[in-house]
């Protein structure tokens, strides 16, 4: 028999951080089901020695899906208060084995590991440190959704149910250097509303309670962006109204989805926010005209 983890019979062990990971009705199976050393374990309560195996898992997945190439992107999870289990820098993240990686303090230091971390890892680091609720980063250069970060563009529009009950939206941090301070500075007053973030000219980043959700944060904003592009080439996204998206925030405690602590996350772009802010004017030149040259005369009949 292969080793694999027990997995339970009760339909909201299903669900990873309000990702819903299984398919079709599970409760009523009666057989125990069994998940491969292979696959992540939707929960953060397990031996360094499965995190490990875990991230070695998600870098994997990442790899073999596109989102990162060469020795790209970073992983870690919280081992306990004050330790990280992370990836090192210089590898490909795909190709890992559970001792090529390396643990570090909520500070970055150093504690264990032949190898060395990321200069990235400031940027998980301050997860931890503002987010008791997060144990895990996913950080990948997905192309679409990196494509929208480098055309300074956020995924912010309210177009799919379940990234609006999911995410809500995923912002655009302003750009600033890899692995430098003033990425975590240009990061810090995101990170307690949000639990996705694409990074301008750069990638994106997500968190989550376990790293099944945040490896699924990530897929989700590459799939979210995808669609959104097949969408205005398919002739321009129809955005949801503020009616509905309320409806399905409202929704979300239904599907075991906790929000960011922090609250106070903008909402998405809805088809209303849009008319009432006078986002999108069409006029003729004639109008135009027309409109400078009444300002004009009014401007003039005043003085
Ligand atoms: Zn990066």
């Amino acid at each position: 028999m292969r080793p694999g983890f027990p997995v339970a019979r009760d339909s909201k062990d299903y669900f990873a951080g309000g990702q819903r990971i299984g398919l079709g009705e599970i409760p009523g199976r009666e057989e125990v089901r069994t998940m491969s050393t292979n696959s992540l374990w939707p929960t953060h309560e397990k031996s360094e020695e499965q995190h490990r195996r875990e991230i070695c898992t998600a870098g994997k997945w990442m790899y073999d899906r596109g989102f990162i190439v060469a020795c790209e992107g970073n992983i870690s999870v919280r081992l306990d208060e004050n330790r990280v289990l992370t990836t090192p820098t210089c590898m490909n993240k795909g190709m890992l084995e559970p001792q090529d990686l390396v643990i570090t303090n909520l500070e970055g230091r150093q504690l264990a590991g032949e190898r060395k971390f990321s200069s990235e890892i400031a940027m998980h680091l301050l997860f931890y440190r503002m987010r008791p609720d997060v144990n895990a980063i996913c950080h990948a250069h997905p192309p679409t959704a990196t494509g929208f970060a480098a055309a300074g563009r956020s995924l912010n529009q309210a177009l799919l149910p379940e990234v609006i009950i999911g995410l809500g939206q995923i912002p655009l941090v302003r750009y600033a250097t890899p692995g430098t301070p003033e990425l975590s500075d240009a990061i810090e007053p995101f990170v307690p509303h949000y639990d996705a973030l694409l990074l301008a000219n750069h990638g994106a980043v997500t968190c989550g309670p376990d790293l099944l959700t945040a490896f699924f944060r990530m897929e989700t904003i590459e799939h979210f962006a995808k669609i959104v592009l097949s969408a205005e080439l398919a002739g321009g996204p129809v955005l949801l109204s503020s009616r509905e998206v309320a409806k399905l925030m409202a929704a979300r405690a239904r599907y075991f989805v906790t929000p960011p602590p922090g609250g106070g996350a903008e909402l998405p772009e809805t088809k209303d926010t849009g008319e009432s802010s006078g986002a999108h004017v069409s006029l003729t030149r004639n109008e135009l005209d027309a409109l400078i040259d009444e300002a004009v005369r009014k401007d003039r009949a005043r003085r």
